[in-house]
């Protein structure tokens, strides 16, 4: 066991501090790896204050990790020391159920186990602790290969904003020729237009952030609809195909619902405090259907991660010193951020 140096919440109302948390002995398919970056994702600060219910304290959250191998236990085949990785939303899942067997370890049966605020599968009784913190120990089954070599600090998001994104526009088979919306410009938001215009879509963001106009254009979108009023919405009414659905906090999903021409999809990921209601009325009408998505499985955050390193993209970030963190997250509630904080972890110690 090891002690190393950490940022948590030692509870739902407090601010995040600094700590030490202890990381396992490596067992023989464990890598221990140094953290060098991790960005600053909104379920961080729903599970820090606790808004999906279920947090455990402390919670060192952070699941966009980019570092590098420091050790690697006696039965380790896909990775050396000295390599660049990725840890995502994930660190274990059952590993037998068919989900697990076809690559879908984030829809495990009974539950993919987080990287952080979750129960390690090994009976420790131990509670997950994610990325903001120097060093992390896991199986290297969970672990992503990081070929990019440059500007690893905005390779960092893409593994939970960047996966969360590319899965259900791949699922939903987007490509050229569609209209695709983009609702909510934060850290998933920025990366669904990136990925909706690299797979050929036409793409509109939708934004109550008027501030966001030119950057949206210069991420490649098409169009922009500037949505502080839902009204603004009304004229666009059977125009999408598909609407991705970024958006952090509570609201009513019919504007958005409304948008979907003959079988469009909404696509949900983002995942406000409390859940909305639904209208069937409004699902009838265009034989539309509502999709939720969860970040990924690890075969297909590694395609994702590849075809960013052979396109070029990464995310738009803001790199932070551990120390701004409790003002990032205020940031980001007033949706005040382009696009994603990414913690500088060298700044721990
Ligand atoms: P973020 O960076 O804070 O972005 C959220 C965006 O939502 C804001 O930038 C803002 O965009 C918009 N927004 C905020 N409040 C709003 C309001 N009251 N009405 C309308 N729009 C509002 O958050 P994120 O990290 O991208 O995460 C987004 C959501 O996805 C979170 O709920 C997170 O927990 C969830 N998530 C889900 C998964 C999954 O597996 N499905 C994975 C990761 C995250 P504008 O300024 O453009 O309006
Ligand atoms: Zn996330
Ligand atoms: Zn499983």
């Amino acid at each position: 066991m090891s002690n190393v140096k950490a940022y948590g919440a030692q509870d739902s109302k407090s601010a995040l501090t600094s700590l030490v948390i202890n990381r396992r002995d490596l067992k023989p398919n464990d890598i221990h790896i140094e953290i060098l970056f991790c960005g600053v994702c909104h379920s961080d600060i729903h599970t820090v204050r606790n808004e999906w219910g279920g947090a455990i304290y402390p919670v060192v959250p952070g699941h966009e990790i980019v570092g590098k191998v420091k050790a690697i236990g006696s039965d380790v085949t896909k990775f050396t020391v000295g390599q660049t990785v990725g840890v995502g939303v994930m660190v274990d899942s059952c590993r037998t159920c068919k989900n697990c067997i076809d690559d879908y370890e984030q829809y495990c049966e009974s539950g993919a186990t987080g990287t952080y605020n979750a129960k390690e599968r090994d009976g420790s009784g131990e509670i997950t602790m994610g990325g903001y913190s120097s060093e992390i120990v896991t199986d290297e089954k969970y672990v992503l290969r990081v070929n990019q070599t440059e500007n690893l600090a905005a390779v960092a998001p893409l593994l939970c904003a960047g996966i969360t994104t590319y899965s259900p526009l791949k699922h939903a088979g987007v490509k050229a020729g569609m209209k695709v919306a983009v609702v909510g410009l934060g850290g998933l938001g920025h990366m669904g237009v990136k990925f909706a215009v690299a797979l050929g879509a036409e793409v509109t963001v939708i934004s109550t952030s008027a501030s966001k106009v030119k950057e949206a254009h210069s991420l490649g979108a098409h169009h922009f609809i500037l949505a502080s009023n839902t009204d603004a919405l009304t004229p666009h009414a059977s125009t999408f195909d598909i609407v991705l659905n970024c958006i952090s906090a509570d609201h009513d999903y019919m504007p958005y619902q409304n948008l979907l021409r003959l079988d469009g999809t909404l696509i949900i990921v983002g995942l406000p405090e409390h859940q909305p209601k639904i209208s069937t009325w409004g699902l009838l009408k265009n034989r539309r259907s509502i999709m939720g998505s969860m970040f990924g499985g690890i075969k297909e955050t590694q395609e994702m991660l590849d075809f960013c390193h052979e396109k070029n993209i990464s995310a738009d970030i803001e790199l932070i010193p551990i120390s701004y963190i409790n003002e990032a997250y205020d940031r980001m509630i007033k949706g005040d951020i382009k696009y994603r904080f990414v913690i500088d972890l060298s700044t721990l110690s």
